[in-house]
């Protein structure tokens, strides 16, 4: 079997504008897809794949970890864009050898660990009374985690005291709906400096949360980790990492904490579930981040099967959405109550609907910065 063509594919998202997809065909006819986690610059991940397309088109796309060791040291450069590039490859090529060996991936990866994935659903809301009502819908839904922002609208400008105390209420809004028997997941999105951070941390802890996540922002790996050092209770970190190198730093830093790899910017399945293994040998466990659609959430599936330190999966509301840009993708992951069961599939499960396809346009999201009331550039998402 060898390679015939490479194409990229941008396809509308009600979420985030554009996906950015690789579909990826045979001479035998299977055809596989995948996506790149990087969203925010999809055409310069599509200039990298069309370059590693004029080698790729020929190879025989089985021998996958050949492929991505030979991309990955093509060149000298790292980052975002290049490891998007490479992981929209490899989860469509896991794809092929599933579609081949008429297995679903998470058999290939070493079977199958689990019998369903817990999903944390990403709940939204702006205010405590929007957070209380729906925290008690997900929970009535079946959901045992819910995660959300506790920093209220304008928190780039509040003094410590009304930032903190924001939260607060926040937190409790959502505690108060479902009780001790539903996670909370407290999402800070990158919007703090370290010295906020760890005081809203704190003050979040009396609502026993599964896990603060992303604190401050990605510049500094080695502070990421640290951080972990400071907390009380349990600290995720990782989304916008790259490599296994960049988990191990983390790691290495801080010691255990929960570890946030995205299947379209870490790597893909063959990066991530040997990031799974680094994690593992930190007594660390993954949170697989996704909150791009269907393609990503079933690639990430497809991992959290086969591995053993697993906790939770990123879960949009959005993917069961009849809208055309999220029902362009039939998927084999379908949820029930608050788990995905491992899904009985060839390959990764999912396929574009070619008809929706031509209806899901892309758009381009704004090319702005949240700023301060002083003018200056915020801390945000
Ligand atoms: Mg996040």
């Amino acid at each position: 079997m060898r390679i015939e063509k490479v194409e990229g594919l941008l396809i509308g998202s009600d979420l985030l504008g554009a996906n950015y997809v690789v579909r990826i065909t045979t001479d035998t006819g299977i055809v596989g897809i995948g996506q790149s986690g990087t969203w925010g610059f999809p055409d310069a991940t599509q200039k990298v794949v069309d370059q590693y397309a004029t080698w790729l088109v020929g190879q025989d796309p089985l021998r996958i970890e050949f492929i991505q060791s030979y991309l990955y040291r093509m060149r000298p450069f790292r980052g975002n864009i290049v490891s998007g590039a490479l992981s929209a490859i490899d989860i469509a090529l896991w794809d092929i050898k599933g579609k081949h060996y008429q297995a679903p991936v998470w058999d290939l990866l070493g079977g199958k660990v689990r019998d369903k994935v817990r999903l944390h659903l990403l709940l939204a809301g702006g205010n405590p009374d929007e957070i209380r009502k729906n925290a008690k819908i997900a929970a009535e839904d079946g959901y045992t985690a819910l995660k959300y922002d506790p920093l209220q609208a304008g928190y780039q400008d509040q003094s410590l005291a009304r930032l903190i105390e924001g939260a607060r209420d926040m937190a409790a809004a959502a505690r108060e709906a479902v009780g001790l028997d539903v996670d909370l997941i407290f999402e800070l999105h990158r919007k703090l400096t370290p010295m906020q951070g760890i005081a809203v941390a704190e003050a979040l802890a009396e609502f026993r949360p599964l896990f603060i996540e992303d604190p401050i922002q990605i510049d500094s790996i080695v502070l990421q980790g640290e951080l972990a050092k400071r907390f009380t209770f349990p600290l995720a970190n990782g989304e916008r990492m790259n490599t296994i190198w960049e988990f191990r730093d983390m790691l290495t830093a801080g010691g255990p904490q929960y570890v946030r790899p995205d299947l379209g910017v870490a790597g893909g399945i063959t990066q991530v579930k040997k990031i799974a293994a680094v994690a593992e040998s930190f007594h660390s466990a993954l949170v697989t981040h996704n909150f791009q659609g269907p393609l990503i959430t079933a690639a990430a599936i497809h991992v959290d099967v086969s591995i053993t330190n697993f906790i939770t999966q990123e879960f949009l509301a959005l993917d069961e959405s009849p809208r055309p840009a999220d029902a362009v993708y039939r998927t084999a992951c379908k949820r029930v109550g608050g788990y995905i069961p491992t899904p009985d599939c060839i390959g990764h499960g999912v396929t574009l609907d070619e008809e929706m396809l031509g209806k899901a346009q892309p758009v381009y999201m704004p090319t702005n910065s949240l700023v301060k009331l002083d003018g200056s550039p915020a801390l945000a998402v």
